[in-house]
């Protein structure tokens, strides 16, 4: 009996400790926990519904990859919509670059009815097309903390959060563990050959996540470079010491604690 006494009380704590938690929107207390048992995974995402993507799914396909895109609703041109759908049926991703590309940040930031606007129209209109939605990427990378809220309602996970290029020392885990405020590595940087190749190293190292992006293909981020990229992460991927994922897969494998319905 004492000890039913003593269970009773342990899970009350723990509902008043959550409970309270949950009232506010806040990034350190809404961490999830890394599964230990994840391997270094690597997720890839080109933005903005460009017609290079077709390239981009020409040379994944070579190496068995898969990635995401980031679509805007506003500037993708109507014909091109069986395009991604071909590409989801494929094993890629289709993710949320709002409708008009709006600034979540800074002087030109636009209001919060605005914001909402954005992530759930583009929601709907992605899934009214016939795509299976989960994540957003936020356009110019920065989103401001008062829309967390806001976007939690309609993402299962979305990058909001600037990381921008490789860095030497490399860090090799740029994401964090909230679903809502990951970050994204930028490839398309000039002469980061050897210092994408050393992030790499250092993920593998940590066992870490990285989540690289780019555009155009080939352009900034050359074919030399992705190639070679590719080049490096496929036989890892082989003998089963990496995953190469598409952004939600890796999240969903490595985060394997979060709840994701
Ligand atoms: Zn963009």
């Amino acid at each position: 009996m004492k000890n039913i006494l003593v269970l009773f009380m342990y899970f009350v704590l723990i509902g008043f400790h959550y409970g309270f938690n949950n009232k506010s929107i806040n990034k350190e207390k809404k961490k999830v926990i890394v599964s230990k048992i994840q391997k270094p995974t690597f997720t890839f995402i080109f933005d903005d519904g460009l017609t290079s993507d077709v390239n981009v799914v020409n040379k994944f396909k070579e190496y068995g990859f898969k990635c995401g895109f980031a679509i805007i609703i506003n500037t993708l041109a109507n014909d091109r919509i069986v395009e991604y759908l071909e590409y989801q049926k494929q094993g890629f991703e289709i993710l949320s670059h709002s409708i008009t590309h709006p600034y979540f940040q800074g002087n030109k930031e636009i209001s919060l009815s605005q914001a909402e606007y954005e992530f759930k129209n583009s929601l709907n209109t992605l899934t009214i097309w016939g795509f299976d939605v989960k994540g957003f990427v936020t356009p110019s990378s920065q989103m401001d903390d008062k829309y967390l809220p806001l976007l939690e309602k309609y993402y299962k996970y979305a990058y909001t959060v600037y990381y921008g290029q490789p860095q030497n020392p490399p860090v090799g885990h740029v994401t964090s563990r909230e679903l809502h405020i990951l970050k994204r590595l930028n490839l398309e940087g000039k002469d980061t050959d050897t210092m994408i190749m050393a992030e790499i190293d250092e993920c593998i190292t940590q066992n870490g996540i990285l989540h690289f992006y780019a555009h155009k293909y080939p352009d900034n981020l050359t074919e030399a470079r992705l190639v070679a990229i590719l080049e490096k992460l496929k036989p890892l991927s082989e003998s089963g010491v990496i995953d190469v994922l598409t952004p939600y897969e890796a999240i969903q494998k490595y985060y394997k604690h979060v709840d994701m319905h």
